[in-house]
């Protein structure tokens, strides 16, 4: 099984992912999850992506295509992965389909989350995420804020905010959504495979909610 995560920064892609990712028992896999790492460890690669990630803009085609095609070799995808990040353009879209086809695999659905961009600006500023890389929560201080100030409910480590949370960059990631990233919804809706899911606090409806309802369409 092959789940995609589609939607603007902000729109809750990996708070769904890592719900499905427990619910459904496959690996959830997050370019920006592997960014962030190696820039933490301080690799030739995390060196490479932080000059485009800390900016806004997205990493170049070839090196992110290359971070998933290693990825997609590794055992414990074989049963299927959840992609949070990734396709986020149409030749990445066009590379991982070539990926998949070699491994007689397809994409089953992709799941589409779109927010009013005035919430998505405010999620952003607000977000939380763990520092310990296993676990990773991501918490909101408005809408989903942890028991403790700057702890992790779940494993009690230091909660973070990511470098690229910030007004100023935001902004950038939102342009570069919708020039190089929507054309995607056109293209995996005419493959037939898309499930547009609004996110949003005035219908209150949030990612727990559309994990929920997704996890019922493979029961
Ligand atoms: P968000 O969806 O909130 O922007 P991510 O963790 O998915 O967060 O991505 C963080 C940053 O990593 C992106 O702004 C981009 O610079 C880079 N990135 C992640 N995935 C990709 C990708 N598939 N292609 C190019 N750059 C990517
Ligand atoms: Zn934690």
């Amino acid at each position: 099984m092959v789940i995609i995560m589609l939607g603007a920064p902000g729109t809750g892609k990996g708070t769904v992912a890592s719900i499905l990712t427990e619910k459904l028992g496959i690996p959830q896999v997050s370019t920006g999850d592997i960014f962030r790492k190696n820039i933490k460890e301080g690799t030739e690669l995390g060196k490479i992506a932080d000059t485009y990630i800390s900016k806004g803009n997205l990493v170049p085609d070839d090196i992110t295509i290359e971070i998933v095609k290693d990825r997609l070799n590794q055992k414990d995808v074989e049963n299927g992965l959840i992609l949070d990040g990734f396709p986020r353009t149409v030749e990445q879209a066009e590379a991982l389909e070539k990926m998949l086809e070699e491994k007689n695999k397809k994409v089953d659905i992709v799941v589409n989350l779109t927010t009013p961009e005035e919430e998505i600006i405010e999620r952003i500023v607000n977000r939380r995420v763990c520092s310990n890389q296993e676990c990773k929560t991501i918490y909101n201080l408005v809408l989903n804020p942890p028991k403790k100030e700057g702890i992790c409910d779940k494993c009690g480590s230091k909660l973070i905010q990511r470098k690229d949370d910030n007004v100023e960059t935001v902004k950038s990631r939102l342009d570069n959504y919708f020039k190089l990233t929507s054309p995607l919804i056109e293209y995996y809706e005419n493959k037939g495979v898309l499930k547009t899911e609004v996110v949003s606090e005035s219908i209150n409806k949030l990612g727990k909610d559309v994990a929920e309802e997704i996890v019922e369409l493979f029961k």
